[in-house]
């Protein structure tokens, strides 16, 4: 047997075929849903077409659409993808033929936003507005929950003319279905709310309605929330009871979902331990005999085979992992797991910007919701291309340039590929950020860069070599702010701590309060990395015996490991504001379980024995502290960049990226994104 039978063979269970008797998945990983902004617009649709086409190429068995919206009361925003008229089946055919034409089978999903919508008209169970939303909720009529059941209806009816293969319907995640079933949100007295039997009508009447309308030879697949993580949520008695009903109302499939949207409890940011909630699903799945998928945190091919292998569920979904590496159970079923590009849940390029109403693409790959636009065509005439720094925008534009064809000399200064990456994974919670660099190591030597580590190359020996192209990705350096006292042997810099190891005191106060200052803090703070999945129930207070309404319990939080003072110059802003929308929370409410002490307005006068010396609203004071760590932003580190008397490149030859071209704003995000564009392009 080759070495790549063996490694395929070692993932037989999540490969094999999933026979649900009128139809048969070939493998078990489905793309769970996940909007992407594409849904939204009709002109949008060639763009969705080829987004799903190219997944359904890379081997996903099942895919699943983001959430459409069965009437417009149930946008989630202005406008949203809507299934309710022939127009809209037009628009999916182009969706569903491409899936199709690759091999693949695609669910729509039926989302209706209920009082988690964009918009004035948003309608719920009752009038009791989302702490995550603007605009308050109307309570539904009876009537109107009549004519919804019908919309569900029709709106499943025409996802079958438009060739879909079945339906999700969307009843977690704190939308509307989990808005009527949960009493935190539904206060009815009349036959939709009050008892479970009551509170669960809807959805069940939708399910009914939908197999009605579709038949017998249609998946419905329904996503349950296992564990609300809200007050006012369901009981594991509860949640079980309307599985079964489900079951017998006639689903095809369970998808399980964790935690509301505005639960305080993360659920799939890095933090979260690599699939967390098995557990939760192998107690569902005892319960049930039709098919369950596992969700939420699970990223691996090394995970998905675990959870399948064990019984613990029979599909895995993910959407995110599929959206940074399209052929993810390609590579997988070649025995070639170490060549997947992973997604390391940072949510930066996808739900942070869905959340900020733009198309979701991913971090670790800026062609994802791009196919039809960022293309790496080979080229016909192979250039010779010097790129200097390994860091991440560097990587991105060797790996994207040789793949092209191009013949790319790759320069590194330091031992080892990664940039500022190399800190960020050693940082809790960052772990993921490993699998980047080791993708990257194996991209860049099966797209064939010449790699030179150790060598710091200088603008003499760039002439000399005579390259057609010279891409200029030397990074940041970190900036050394001008207080008097800054060369005291008590100040550290981040690399000091998170790239040398430097031993850092009990006492701590960290300089600058964005990433890099939250980070450096959580460092400081953190017991083990990664955190054990008890450690981390136990500090979020999360009960997967789900004994009480919600899941949560009283979090027990240990004594913090150090004294940290968080400090930045700016009064008024809200502390940490660097990380995205959808995780920078997290971060703060971590450093608040860590009791770390947040102090905006600062102005720095000194750093000398006594500690570092500061003054807040006009008050000096002393913090008395073992160390001082500079977090206080970077600046590019360019010379190798010829620039005019106005600071512009001044030889065409010459191209420049990630946080040599710009510091500010800097992320990843930018510099892979950056890096591969400059490449489709050279
Ligand atoms: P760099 O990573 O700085 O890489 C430049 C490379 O060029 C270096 O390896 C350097 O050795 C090399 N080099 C310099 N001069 C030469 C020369 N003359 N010859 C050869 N090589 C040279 N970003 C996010 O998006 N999300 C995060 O959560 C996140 N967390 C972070 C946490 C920490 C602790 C840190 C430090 C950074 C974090 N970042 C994060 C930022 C992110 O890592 C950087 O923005 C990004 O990697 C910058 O990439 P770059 O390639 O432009 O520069
Ligand atoms: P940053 O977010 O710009 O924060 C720099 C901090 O230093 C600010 O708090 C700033 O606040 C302070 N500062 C700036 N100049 C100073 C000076 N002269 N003296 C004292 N303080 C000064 O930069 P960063 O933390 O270095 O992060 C770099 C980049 O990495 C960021 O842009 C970010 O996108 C990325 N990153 C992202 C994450 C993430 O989770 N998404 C995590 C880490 C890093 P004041 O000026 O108010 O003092
Ligand atoms: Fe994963 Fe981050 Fe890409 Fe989103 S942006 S898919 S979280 S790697």
């Amino acid at each position: 047997m080759t070495a790549t039978a063996t490694t395929a063979s070692a993932f037989s269970h999540m490969l094999q075929p999933l026979d649900l008797g009128f139809t048969q998945l070939k493998n078990r990983i489905v793309m769970g849903s996940m909007h992407t902004g594409l849904e939204d617009r009709f002109y949008n649709y060639g763009k969705l077409a080829a987004y799903f086409a190219e997944r359904a190429r890379g081997g996903t068995g099942l895919l699943i659409t983001g959430g459409i919206s069965p009437n417009r009361q149930g946008w989630l925003l202005p406008f949203g993808g809507t299934m309710n008229s022939h127009v809209d089946v037009l628009n999916h055919r182009r969706v569903t033929y491409a899936v199709h034409r690759e091999g693949g089978k695609i669910l729509m999903q039926i989302l209706h936003a209920g009082r988690y919508g964009y918009h004035p008209f948003v309608v719920s169970a009752s009038s009791w507005k989302s702490p995550i939303s603007m605009f308050k909720p109307r309570a539904m009529r009876e009537s109107e929950i009549l004519s919804t059941i019908k919309d569900y209806g029709r709106c499943a009816k025409l996802s079958k003319l438009a060739g879909y293969d079945g339906v999700e319907i969307m009843g977690s995640e704190g939308y509307l279905l989990n808005q009527f079933i949960c009493n935190r949100t539904n206060h009815r007295k009349d036959q939709w709310g009050g008892s479970l039997e009551n509170r669960m009508r809807l959805p069940l009447e939708i399910v009914k309605r939908v197999r009605q309308e579709v038949g017998p030879n249609f998946i419905i697949a329904y996503r349950l929330s296992l564990i609300d993580l809200v007050e006012g949520g369901n009981t594991w008695d509860e949640i079980v009871k309307i599985a079964k009903a489900l079951e017998t109302a006639g689903i095809t499939l369970l998808n399980t979902g964790i935690g509301w949207h505005e639960a305080r409890v993360p659920t799939i940011v890095t933090s979260v331990p690599r699939a967390a909630f098995r557990e939760i699903t192998r107690r569902m799945k005892k319960e049930l005999t039709i098919p369950v998928m596992a969700s939420n945190r699970i990223n691996t091919p090394e995970d998905c085979e675990s959870i399948i292998a064990s019984g613990d569920a029979d599909l895995i979904s993910m959407a995110r992992p599929l959206l940074a590496d399209a052929y993810f159970v390609n590579k997988t079923a070649a025995g070639k797991p170490e060549e997947i590009n992973t997604c390391i849940a940072c949510n930066q390029g996808c739900l942070d910007q869905t959340f900020s109403y733009k198309r979701a693409t991913c971090l670790v790959n800026p062609q994802a919701g791009f196919e039809t636009e960022l293309v790496y065509v080979k080229t016909a005439r192979p250039k010779k291309i010097a790129v200097v720094g390994a860091g991440m925008a560097g990587l991105s534009c060797a790996t994207v340039a040789a793949e092209r064809g191009h013949h790319v000399t790759l320069f590194e200064a330091a031992d080892d590929i990664g940039g500022q990456f190399t800190m960020a994974m050693n940082v809790p919670g960052k772990e993921e950020f490993r699998e980047t660099v080791r993708y990257f190591r194996n991209h860049v030597k099966k797209t064939g860069v010449s790699l030179k580590l150790n060598h710091a190359v200088k603008a003499a020996e760039l002439k000399a070599a005579g390259f057609d192209e010279i891409v200029i990705a030397t990074g940041v350096q970190p900036r050394t702010p001008g207080i008097p006292g800054i060369d005291h042997p008590k100040v550290l810099s981040y690399p000091d701590v998170l790239r040398h190891g430097k031993k850092v005191g009990h006492k701590v106060a960290v300089i600058g309060a964005g990433g890099i200052g939250i980070d450096v803090s959580e460092f400081l703070l953190a017991e083990h990395s990664p955190q054990p999945l008890q450690e981390w129930l136990e500090e979020w207070g999360v009960d997967f015996n789900v004994a009480e309404p919600g899941g949560l319990r009283t979090p027990k939080r240990e004594q913090p490991l150090r004294e940290v003072w968080l400090l930045q110059r700016k009064a008024g802003k809200k502390m940490g504001q660097g990380p995205g929308k959808t995780t920078g929370w997290v971060h703060r409410l971590a450093l608040q379980h860590h009791q770390v002490k947040m102090l905006g307005g600062v102005e720095y006068v000194k750093i000398d024995d006594l500690g570092l010396h500061i003054r807040v609203g006009g008050e000096e004071q002393i913090l008395d502290v073992d160390n001082v760590i500079l977090c206080a932003g970077q600046e590019s580190v360019r010379e190798l960049l010829p620039v005019d008397a106005d600071g512009k490149v001044s030889d065409p030859h010459f191209h420049v990226i990630g946080g040599a071209k710009l510091a500010g704003e800097l992320d990843a995000k930018r510099a892979i994104y950056e890096g591969a564009e400059l490449a489709s392009r050279l």
